[in-house]
């Protein structure tokens, strides 16, 4: 089996937000990421899927280090991240690098685009004449013509900046690039074209991605394995093939229903389903985060929270259903 290049033990991270002013002031809290373990192999592609405000993001970015978790411990190729020196940690931040969901905004506008893909390497003390020669090469390897990249972001469609956005990213070498949605805002027949680059530069370049969706669909075609969350916690983890052929949380099975029948994909339908699923969470009180909305729910999910469990191979699942009792 392949080396762990990440390990995230115990993770959890909640964000305080204070609303209204002086006196009428009220706080509120969202467990964004709740006791999160996993690994990420050397070479493999994860999947992270989940509704929106699942922690998905949240747990990136704390990969990442763009986020400070509250407790937990990441371990980067077996070494503690606390523990880096800060020459090391500078060497950290080279080595993993984020694509975001809307490759408009992630750029910037102001710059041409030779300039925002050769922006990290003259960060990194790179020469103008080196990063311009890497900066040909980079968006001849993700399919752009370097002749034209004397032109600004807002001249190409959405699929050639998530290109540019992606040839920026690869600028340092990494190994590790943490693709946030990145095909979310795009059309379908350029989701595809971006999810083969994506597979081909991975092979090619020998990276490791951490590729975080709410379709279970893209999740199942384009990640070697996949972990599902809700509310900050991980329900489930498998082969992609695994959990979409047979999911066995319940959350998976309605949040595939979900995305295959019904497209919930509005922000008011969003944001309505969430309210639900705190309502549920609430009345649920200490039990598995999913109860309040589970048609399978009984007593003990009521009582006490599942841990993630193997069940079976790679298989892992937090449900009663599938822990033996
Ligand atoms: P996802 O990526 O699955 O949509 P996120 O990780 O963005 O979820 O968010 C998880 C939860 O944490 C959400 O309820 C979100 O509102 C909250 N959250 C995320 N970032 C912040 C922040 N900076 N301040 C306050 N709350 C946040």
């Amino acid at each position: 089996m392949p080396q762990n290049l990440i390990e995230v033990r115990g993770v959890n991270k909640t964000f305080t937000v204070n609303r209204g002013w002086l006196f009428h002031r009220t706080t509120a809290s969202t467990k964004a990421v709740n006791d999160v373990s996993l690994d990420i192999r050397k070479g493999e592609i994860l999947g992270c899927v989940g509704g929106s405000g699942s922690g998905k993001s949240t747990l990136g970015r704390i990969i990442m280090r763009l986020i400070e978790p509250d407790s937990g411990q990441i371990r980067y190729d077996g070494k503690d991240l606390r523990a880096l020196s800060p020459e090391e940690m500078r060497m950290y931040r080279r080595r993993l690098q984020i694509v975001f969901q809307d490759p408009l905004q992630s750029l910037n506008p102001r710059r041409t685009v030779a300039e925002n893909v050769a922006r990290p390497l003259l960060n990194f003390g790179v020469s103008q004449a080196t990063a311009n020669r890497r900066v040909d090469e980079l968006l001849d390897l993700v399919g752009l013509d370097p002749t034209q990249s004397y032109r600004y972001p807002h001249e190409y469609s959405g699929g050639q900046c998530q290109r540019i956005a992606i040839a920026r990213a690869l600028a340092l070498e990494p190994e590790f690039l943490f693709l946030d949605e990145p095909v979310s805002a795009l059309d379908v027949s350029i989701q595809a074209q971006i999810l083969n680059l994506l597979t081909d530069l991975q092979k090619k370049l020998d990276l490791t991605f951490l590729f975080v969706s709410h379709d279970l669909k893209i999740v199942k075609q384009f990640c070697d394995r996949t972990i599902v969350m809700y509310r900050g916690c991980v329900l489930e983890t498998g082969s992609s093939e695994e959990v979409y052929r047979d999911p066995k949380h319940p959350f998976t099975r309605d949040f595939l229903g979900t995305v295959l029948h019904v497209r919930k994909d509005t922000r008011w339908e969003q944001a309505a389903e969430r309210a639900e699923d705190l309502e549920g969470a609430a009345k649920g009180g200490s039990g598995c985060i999913y109860a309040g909305n589970c048609s399978e729910c009984f007593t003990l999910c009521r009582q006490s929270a599942p841990s993630l469990t193997e069940i079976e191979g790679q298989r892992k699942v937090a449900c009663f259903l599938h822990d033996g009792r």
